[in-house]
């Protein structure tokens, strides 16, 4: 493979402090950036960047490490663009809806939904991000999470069984029979195509002894844990996530301080989704909260048909820095390496020496226009292993 120079980078974001100014950004100005192999492996001033195979000029503009979508359910078909037109009008959101997505990704043959997946991944990848998390969880059956999770992992390595999203409907009178076919056959048939194991810890959906059991049934199957917790209401995920050992509880919308400490303590990422709230109209997350106890943080897209039909990075990290208190460089942050820390991976949401070098070229000079010019396609260019992508 040939070397790659990126030369005449305005603000390069490395999330490395060993280099460039020091802060968690690492942010070094008027550099440089040398691809070899797929992975970087110069960084520094641009005037003394070494000669490469190939040069790209990116005109002072900003570069960052791409971003680092740690939470999505792309596994569908079908939208519910009238129950979200309908609850803008008033009608509150809860876990049911899923349901209606159930039936229509069951009903949709292994094209449709691989489609589906293609489609919202370029999206994606037009926005800037370079690795994504994608899950199962519409399909409930047997077959039908083992093809999902088959299509989702032609996509990504980062693979999600979400058997337990919801009791589907024709479990109602016996969630401990569903339960039992979750950790049962359910398992057996989607742990080839998965990485993890996630559960939805929700009043409506599973309560913490079923959610410990799925878990723990998963990492015997050799599936690492991740939550949805905390959601709508206070309740036991973030617990379980930190008993389980989860790599991050996701959403944490409502904590209370013993919340906070234990994630702290467990060393499990928060996964804040505000697009999530944005499209439910629910109050945020207190970001700051978990900031200043000092809780890793992750933002994420969400992206489902539900509750959160985004695939922008550059638009949830606006979001957060609007509507959370995060300050742009925490959202930033928060967007890459943070990601990555949910994911358990160390190779991506960085620009350091030896990391993938998967990055963004921004038509802005700086990180801060992703929050400064809200809803801009600011994303020009779009590498994965030195390759360009978008
Ligand atoms: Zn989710």
């Amino acid at each position: 493979m040939t070397s790659l120079l990126v030369a005449n980078i305005g603000e390069l974001v490395t999330n490395s402090r060993a280099l460039g100014d020091g802060s968690a950004l690492g942010v070094c100005r008027d550099a440089a950036l040398v691809v070899d192999s797929g992975r970087v492996s110069w960084v520094g001033p641009r005037a003394d960047a070494p000669a490469a195979d190939a040069r790209l000029d990116v005109a002072g503009a900003a570069v960052l490490p791409g971003f680092v979508d740690s939470h999505s359910h792309l596994v569908f078909t079908g939208d519910r663009a009238r129950e979200f037109s309908s609850r803008m009008s008033g009608r509150p959101y809860s876990a049911g809806g899923i349901q209606i997505t159930v039936a229509a990704t069951r009903n949709a043959p292994d094209d449709v939904l691989a489609a589906n997946v293609a489609r919202l991944v370029a999206e994606m990848v037009a926005q800037g991000t370079t690795t994504v998390e994608i899950k199962s969880g519409y399909g409930l059956t047997v077959p039908d999470e083992a093809r999902c999770l088959a299509i989702a992992r032609q996509f990504t390595p980062e693979t999600t069984f979400l058997g337990a999203h919801v009791v589907p409907s024709e479990f109602a009178d016996d969630p401990a029979g569903y339960v039992e076919l979750v950790t049962g056959a359910m398992l057996t048939g989607a742990a080839p195509s998965a990485k993890w194991i996630d559960v939805f810890c929700e009043e409506g959906a599973f309560d913490a002894d079923q959610a410990m059991a799925v878990l723990s049934a998963g990492k015997a199957a050799g599936l690492q844990p991740r939550v949805h917790a905390n959601q709508l209401r206070h309740g036991p995920g973030v617990t379980v996530a930190c008993e389980v050992g989860a790599a991050s509880a996701d959403h944490c919308t409502h904590l209370t301080d013993a919340d906070v400490d234990n994630l702290r303590g467990a060393g499990v990422v928060a996964t804040l989704l505000p697009g999530a709230e944005f499209s439910t109209r629910s109050a945020y997350p207190d970001a700051r909260r978990l900031l200043e106890a000092g809780v890793a943080v992750a933002l994420a897209t969400d992206c489902n048909p539900g509750s959160s039909y985004t695939t922008s990075m550059p638009w949830c990290i606006a979001l957060a820095v609007r509507e959370m208190h995060m300050s742009v460089e925490e959202a930033l942050w928060s967007a890459t390496a943070g990601g990555a820390a949910a994911l358990r991976r160390d190779d991506v949401g960085t620009l350091s020496i030896g990391s993938r070098a998967d990055f963004t070229v921004l038509a802005a000079p700086s990180y801060v226009h992703l929050a400064y010019r809200p809803g801009v396609p600011l994303v020009a260019e779009t590498y994965q292993r030195g390759q360009r992508i978008a």
